[in-house]
């Protein structure tokens, strides 16, 4: 499905939570959030109803998100359910990892074929620091374990200040080296100044080639993560507020004061 300004949508985030087991400093406040009422988050009947739909109007690729993914229950039978829909060619998951040594073989079993893992530095004190949480070792793990599973692809998200000669992200980059992964240096953006970049090593941030929509865990479609643009499927239903996302996607993000990271997944 083509947008206005003829690019090719095919590809849809889902947010799958607003919560999350870090409290990282670009991303959420120390005391966390308010959180969204239980009866307000879409169930996996609504997901993979979206999700059918979309697909059927030209979606192939699909990634899990959040907050954390890993933290929603049933995770592992969501993406069972989202691989059984015809015509997704591709289905990956962002997650922080604390809690993948656990995860990373039944979702690989379920049918998830790439994940990128969040990961900005290998100190174990600047890690507490950056995401409030003493969870190196298990971020660690998590990733061996991946490994071990054998995944189609591993990467990388790092989010750096300006520049990846930062020391934390010149250890990550020597981290993946290592490993043989690949690593994605974001710089950290500001959705309500409308700060955002280029990612490095990805296809995010350059609005002239962007083919995201995106489904927060609420219920919305959002067109754009730089834009207070969002059209509900409760609201509209699912095929509705897919047309309405497309014919509103702005050639180019501006700012978002509606949006956080934590419930569009970046
Ligand atoms: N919790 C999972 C994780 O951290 O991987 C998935 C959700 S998180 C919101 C998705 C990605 O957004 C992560 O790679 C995170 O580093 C990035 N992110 C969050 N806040 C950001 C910000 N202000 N600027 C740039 N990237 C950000
Ligand atoms: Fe949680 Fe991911 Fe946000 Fe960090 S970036 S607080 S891990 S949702």
């Amino acid at each position: 499905m083509k947008d206005n300004y003829n690019r090719d949508i095919t590809y849809l985030r889902i947010s799958v939570t607003d919560r999350c087991n870090l409290r990282c400093t670009y991303c959420m406040p120390e005391e966390g959030i308010d959180l969204i009422p239980h009866n307000d988050l879409l169930s996996f009947e609504d997901i993979v109803e979206f999700t059918r739909t979309a697909v059927s109007m030209g979606i192939n690729k699909v990634r899990l998100t959040g907050g954390e993914p890993l933290v929603r229950k049933g995770i592992v039978d969501l993406v069972r359910m989202l691989w059984n829909i015809e015509g997704i060619k591709d289905l990956s998951l962002t997650t922080n990892a604390v809690l993948l040594k656990e995860f990373a073989k039944p979702l690989k079993n379920a049918g998830l074929q790439r994940i990128n893992i969040s990961l900005d530095s290998l100190d174990k004190e600047r890690f507490a620091q950056i995401t409030r949480r003493d969870k190196l070792t298990e971020v660690l793990e998590g990733i061996e374990e991946a490994i071990r599973v054998g995944f189609k692809q591993i990467k990388l998200n790092c989010v750096i200040e300006k520049s990846k000669n930062e020391p934390d992200a010149v250890a990550v980059s020597k981290y993946a080296e290592e490993k043989g992964l690949q690593v994605r240096f974001i710089r950290t953006m500001n959705l309500e100044k409308g700060e955002f970049w280029i990612v490095d090593g990805g296809e995010g941030g350059n609005c002239s080639i962007c083919n995201r929509i995106r489904l927060s865990s609420c219920g919305k479609v959002l067109p754009c993560l730089f834009s207070d643009l969002g059209y509900s499927i409760r609201e509209f239903g699912n095929e509705k507020a897919i047309l309405l996302a497309l014919e509103n996607k702005p050639k180019s993000g501006t700012v978002s004061s509606n949006n956080q990271f934590y419930t569009v997944g970046g």
